[in-house]
C-alpha cells in the first residue's frame, strides 16, 4: 500500500454565496491515523473533509494529498487516494443495481472483469450485501443504501477512507457492520477520518479528534485528552460518552485522561 498524508496550512473556504465556513486550520494527518472530526451542527466539519479529497478546493491556503496540490489536481485523480463516503446515500448512489454500483468504482481504476467481480462478491460478503446484489439500491431500506455507498468506496481501496455521519440512521447491524470495518482499514493501515455525533464511537474507534467550533478548528488531540477538558465541552456543547461521565462521578481514572470504554472502567470497579 502507498503511504498518504494529508497536509492542511492555513486553510479557509468561503462558498460562493459569502458563508465563511472554515478559516485557517492546521493539521497533519498521517497514514494509518484513526481519526475523528467533531463539532456543533454547521461549525464546518464537512466543508474540512471535503477538502481531504478535492471534493471543496481551499479559497485560502493549502492542502496536500501525498505530493498532490488539490487545487492543481482533479478529484478523480485525488479520489483514488481518499475515497469520500457522503452522510447521504442519495448524493452517491446512482447505479440501477447494487451490483453495479459496487462495480463502478473498480472500473474506473481499471480492473478487469474477473477482478471485478471477485472483489464485489468479496466486499458484498463483507458488508452482507450478497443477497441484495442485484436490486436497486433504492428498493433497499436507507440504513443499507448507507451500507452500499461505503462498500463501494471501501471496495477500491483508497489508502484513506473518510465516513461522513456513518452510524447517522443505521440499526444496531448496521453500526455493528461499521465498527468492524473500521476496525479492519486500521489493521490494514488504511487512515480513516470519521465525522460523528456519535461520542461512544469517537471515544472507542478514533485515536485523535479535531474539535471545530464556529469554523476554526479548536482541539487536536486523544479523546481521553478532550472529554475531560471542560472548557473546550462547555464551548462545543460536547457530551462525553456516558462511560465516561460515570466514571467521572465515581472518580475512576486518574483525572489526567477520560476512561473511554466498559472495560477501561471495570479495572477500576
Ligand atoms: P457541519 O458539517 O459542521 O454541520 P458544514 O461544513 O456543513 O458544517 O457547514 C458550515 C457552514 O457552511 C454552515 O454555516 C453552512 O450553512 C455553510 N454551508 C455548507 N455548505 C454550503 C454551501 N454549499 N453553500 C453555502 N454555504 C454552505
Amino acid at each position: 500500500m502507498s503511504e498518504t498524508q494529508i497536509t492542511c496550512t492555513k486553510v479557509g473556504h468561503t462558498y460562493p454565496n459569502g458563508v465563511e465556513a472554515i478559516k485557517n486550520v492546521d493539521a497533519t494527518i498521517k497514514q494509518g491515523e484513526m481519526v475523528s472530526v467533531v463539532g456543533q451542527n454547521g461549525s464546518g466539519k464537512t466543508t474540512l473533509v471535503k477538502h481531504f479529497n478535492g471534493l471543496l478546493k481551499p479559497t485560502d491556503g493549502d492542502i496536500m494529498i501525498g505530493d498532490l496540490n488539490t487545487r492543481e489536481n482533479p478529484v478523480g485523480l485525488l479520489a483514488e487516494k481518499v475515497g469520500y463516503v457522503f452522510q447521504n446515500p442519495n448524493h452517491q448512489i446512482f447505479a440501477a443495481s447494487v451490483h453495479e454500483e459496487l462495480s463502478f468504482g473498480l472500473k474506473n481504476i481499471g480492473l478487469n472483469e474477473s477482478e471485478i467481480e471477485k472483489k464485489v462478491q468479496d466486499i458484498a460478503d463483507e458488508f452482507l450485501l450478497t443477497e441484495y446484489l442485484e436490486l436497486n439500491p433504492y428498493r433497499l431500506g436507507f440504513s443499507l443504501r448507507k451500507t452500499v455507498g461505503m462498500a463501494s468506496i471501501i471496495a477500491m481501496e483508497p489508502d484513506v477512507v473518510i465516513l461522513d455521519e456513518p452510524t447517522t440512521g443505521q440499526d444496531y447491524s448496521g453500526v455493528k457492520t461499521i465498527k468492524e470495518s473500521m476496525a479492519k482499514l486500521k489493521s490494514e493501515g488504511k487512515t480513516v477520518i470519521v465525522v460523528s455525533h456519535d461520542m461512544p464511537l469517537v471515544a472507542e474507534e478514533t485515536d485523535r479528534v479535531l474539535v471545530m467550533c464556529n469554523t476554526e478548528l479548536i482541539f487536536d488531540g486523544p479523546p481521553a485528552d478532550l472529554f475531560i477538558n471542560k472548557p473546550i465541552l462547555e464551548k462545543t456543547n460536547l457530551k462525553p460518552p456516558q462511560i465516561t461521565s460515570f466514571s467521572e462521578a465515581k472518580n475512576f481514572g486518574d483525572n489526567k485522561k477520560a476512561v473511554l470504554s466498559v472495560e477501561d472502567a471495570i479495572k477500576y470497579v
